[in-house]
């Protein structure tokens, strides 16, 4: 049989910073790094357009700090600098993996990457290099997940993955609940309604408004990337 081709040809991918860590408590695991990039390079090579989002929160989480001295918004701004280094680890293992690949940031860093510049990250996608945006949306009181659907607005991707630790949504959380249900599609407004921790409720209903899919499946099981994206394997759709 030969494999059933992508079910969209332009997607963004939100990786959660804690993906990264592996099996530690914190930090980046650089086999799980070399894995995952490898994963995505294997995307990359059907020729989907790929745009990446990662999170921060292996390395920092704003409200780590706020409310212990720290006013939230400055936790929050370091925050946003842990997503950088995160993009630059995960360039540097996505080069490796023989992709080319442009960071761009949403807070200016000259010396580091480009500054977000919608236009041009468009051009990047065209030329088949992924796209990898750090920093968020740039401002305190957001999450990368709220990046992840700006951007993938912006850059009109068919669909939104985030790849996480947990192969879908279910009804409750699945590591603390034997009876904890998968479900295999759900409505913006069910997510939103059943206040379900998927993402954040500004991002999607960012996705809500732009009538853009959010797939959430297990980016920690090698090859089920590009599995998923097939429409094969073990994932939620919220749609
Ligand atoms: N953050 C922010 N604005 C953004 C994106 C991120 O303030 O637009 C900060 C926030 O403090 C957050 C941290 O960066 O806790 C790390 O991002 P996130 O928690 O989304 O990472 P993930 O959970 O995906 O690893």
């Amino acid at each position: 049989m030969p494999d059933a081709p992508p079910r969209y040809k332009k997607i963004l991918l939100k990786v959660s910073g804690e993906v990264l860590m592996g099996d530690q408590p914190f930090g980046i695991d650089t086999a799980t790094l070399a894995r995952t990039a490898e994963d995505i390079a294997e995307v990359v090579k059907t020729g989907v357009e790929l745009s990446l989002v990662i999170g921060g929160g292996n390395i920092f989480r704003g409200v780590s700090l706020a409310g212990r001295g720290v006013e939230r918004a400055t936790s929050d701004y370091m925050g946003m600098l842990a997503t950088v280094m995160n993009a630059l680890a995960l360039q540097g293992a996505l080069e490796k993996a023989g992709v080319h690949t442009r960071v761009q940031s949403a807070i200016p860093m000259d010396a580091v990457c480009e500054p977000y510049i919608r236009r041009r990250a468009q051009r990047h996608l065209e030329k088949g290099r992924v796209v990898i945006f750090a920093a968020g949306v740039g401002a305190p009181f957001f999450t990368t997940d709220s990046g992840a659907a700006l951007r993938a607005a912006e850059m009109g991707c068919e669909a939104l993955f985030k790849g996480t630790s947990v192969d879908g949504v279910y009804t409750a959380d699945p590591k603390k609940d034997a009876g904890a249900k998968r479900y295999d599609t759900l409505s913006y407004t069910d997510v939103l309604a059943k206040d379900l921790k998927v993402m954040d409720a500004s991002a999607v209903s960012l996705m809500r408004d732009n009538k853009i899919p959010i797939v959430v499946f297990s980016i920690r099981e090698r090859g089920n990337f590009l599995k998923v994206l097939r429409g094969e394997g073990v994932y939620t759709t919220i749609a």
